[in-house]
């Protein structure tokens, strides 16, 4: 999800007339997106400005975006004087306006250089619903006061903009990987569950409307490119804002459209929340080849104790009722899953649960996480009783479990063919790396080159706990 914002923001720039260039050395703009959802986020996001600093002098503007600057806001300028913007996701559609204010301010190297400066105050905000980013610009006051020219420090924010129905929307999306891009379809999240900062960093939830995704994704195939994925915290609580009466889509018909598309090879789609994963999915995923027999569907726990206290919305039997739907349709389809183990009050009985739910679905992968406390949330006030140690025990388990799963469950690929897309060559190795459409890694040797970004027929040989190997069909 931050990559793809990432690419929206440096298309959106490139736009406006600035050039990506790939060191900050070489950079006039440092705009830094950030990720808290989970561990230290903060104090890696501190000591990264911090590395900034010496640049300062040379009149760079820095910027920090993305979940750490929503969640820091005003104290980022107080801990990091040389940053001069700070912008929340939910505000990345002004962006525009507030780097042309940027530009505007005075050089920053001046204020730095001044012994003038000796107080910085931070400026409220005053960005309204969908309205403009604030400026904060505060002359420094001993410098005003003993007669020496005031400076300008310069503080741009776009942190109040949670509440927005808009989504960030931009024709000049600077995709890196020419064959398959990524398409958000729904921002923010309603969900809450205890533990999460999301809903507190991206704000609430809104969708784009069908069309103009549909739009988005027939220009990328006209550009030639053959696999979208389909972005959002919570892909199937997409609503359809607009369309002609009886033209609104679900979820479910959005991704059919999609995967209809001329020139369009594979779909995919992320994050699904258990709560609001519906059958028409599978029938979706049943009816149009081009969606890919892959979902990954998150159930954090397999107690349902633990995820009432994570406000998870569904409980152990209806998160294996929707396994029953994908295991009853007509391709198999790979699972994959995020938990997290350690949630406060996690006793041996609940992760015990967790490790049952691993045996009776049988995932192709799990992303499993220590909990970890973050900032604003419900889960902060319960005692995070759980020593570190434990949690790392209960997560080395779960992945030994998952190990051993994997290893049989990828060994079924023996001799089967799969199509991989074809990512690259990875010389060392001297192998071609792919993907299956069940999102697994498929590297192979080949006898003829193939075409990275091609589709290519490939026996399985050997498996890997997380990988396959095989031989290109010629
Ligand atoms: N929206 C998705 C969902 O509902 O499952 C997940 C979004 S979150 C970006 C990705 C994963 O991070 C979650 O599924 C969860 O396992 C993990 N995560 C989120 N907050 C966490 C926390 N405070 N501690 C540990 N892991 C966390
Ligand atoms: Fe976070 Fe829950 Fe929303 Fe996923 S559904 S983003 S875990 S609050």
């Amino acid at each position: 999800m931050n990559v793809h914002d990432s690419e929206k923001v440096v298309g959106t720039l490139v736009s406006e007339g600035y050039r990506q260039v790939e060191t900050v050395e070489e950079a006039d703009l440092v705009l830094y997106n950030t990720c808290s959802i989970r561990d230290k986020a903060e104090q890696k996001v501190f000591n990264r400005l911090n590395d900034y600093k010496k640049y300062q002098k040379q009149g760079k503007k820095f910027g920090v975006l993305g979940c750490v600057a929503q969640q820091e806001g005003e104290k980022i300028f107080e801990r990091a004087p040389w940053v001069s913007l700070v912008a929340g996701s939910a505000s990345y559609r002004n962006l525009p306006g507030m780097l042309k204010q940027l530009e505007e301010a005075p050089d920053r190297s001046a204020a730095f250089e001044s012994p003038a400066i000796d107080s910085i105050e931070s400026h409220p905000s005053n960005t309204t619903k969908g309205g403009a980013p604030s400026v904060g610009t505060k002359a420094a006051k001993s410098g005003a006061a003993s007669g020496k020219n005031p400076v300008s420090l310069v503080r741009i924010t776009g942190l109040d903009d949670r509440e927005t129905d808009e989504c960030f929307e931009t024709e000049f999306t600077a995709r890196t990987n020419p064959h398959r891009g990524y398409i958000t379809i729904i921002e923010g999240c309603d969900k809450f569950c205890s533990y999460c900062v999301v809903p507190y960093t991206r704000g609430k939830e809104r969708s784009r409307t069908s069309d103009s995704v549909l739009v988005e994704a027939r220009q990328m195939a006209d550009l030639g490119y053959t696999e979208i994925q389909l972005l959002g915290q919570n892909v199937n609580s997409y609503k359809d804002p607009a369309g002609k009466p009886g033209g609104k889509k679900s979820f479910a018909e959005l991704l059919a459209a999609v995967g209809e598309i001329p020139g369009i090879h594979r779909v995919r789609f992320t994050t699904s929340h258990p709560r609001d994963f519906g059958r028409d999915i599978i029938d979706a995923i049943d009816a149009v080849p081009t969606l890919c027999d892959h979902v990954h569907l998150p159930v954090q726990s397999g107690s349902t104790r633990m995820l009432d206290a994570m406000q998870r919305l569904y409980n152990r039997e209806q998160y294996l009722e929707r396994i029953s739907w994908m295991k009853a349709a007509k391709r198999p389809i790979s699972i994959t899953t995020d938990t997290i183990v350690g949630f406060p009050g996690e006793t041996e009985s609940d992760f015990a649960e967790t490790l049952s739910l691993l045996d009776e679905v049988g995932f192709d992968a799990v992303f499993a996480f220590k909990y970890s406390p973050r900032p604003n949330t419900p889960s902060i006030s319960l005692e995070d009783a759980i020593p570190d140690a434990e949690k790392v025990r209960r997560l080395e388990i779960l992945m030994s479990k998952q190990r051993t799963i994997q290893t049989l469950s990828y060994k079924r690929y023996i001799g089967t063919q799969c199509e991989a897309m074809v990512e690259g060559r990875n010389e060392a190795r001297a192998q071609w790396m792919g993907r299956t459409s069940h999102n697994k890694t498929l590297n192979f040797t080949a006898s003829v080159d193939p075409k990275v970004g091609s589709y290519v027929p490939v026996i399985v040989t050997s498996s890997f706990p997380n990988s396959l190997l095989g031989e290109l069909v010629v």
